[in-house]
């Protein structure tokens, strides 16, 4: 195995004035800043470097999150979020979306 070591930048979607999908009382911005957190516990233990957005309640546009992702030089960004039905149990499963695109690196 190649003596590199990955960066990850991970992004707790939403955030500070801007607390995503909420359903009775629970806020997306809340879920996502635990799990991401949580995650970024789990890749630093396997020897990941990871970078946070952020990791306490505050706001940044999806934008600004982008370009300090692109700006970190990390392998690869991951922005978590936790999307939600008016209706209890109407969805379940996980949706990814994935890009290659990344302006400030060679593909
Ligand atoms: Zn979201």
């Amino acid at each position: 195995m190649a003596d590199y070591t990955y960066t990850i930048f991970l992004d707790a979607g939403h955030g500070g004035s801007d607390p995503g999908a909420v359903y009775n009382g629970r806020r997306e911005k809340d879920d996502t800043l635990n799990l991401t957190l949580a995650v970024g516990d789990i890749l630093e233990s396997y020897g990941f470097n990871v970078i946070y957005a952020r990791t306490e309640d505050i706001y940044e546009s999806p934008y600004q999150k982008a370009a300090e992702g692109n700006a970190s030089g990390a392998d690869i960004f991951i922005s978590i979020h936790r999307n939600s039905s008016p209706y209890p149990n109407q969805y379940s499963g996980v949706e990814s979306l994935v890009t290659k695109y990344n302006a400030g690196k060679a593909q």
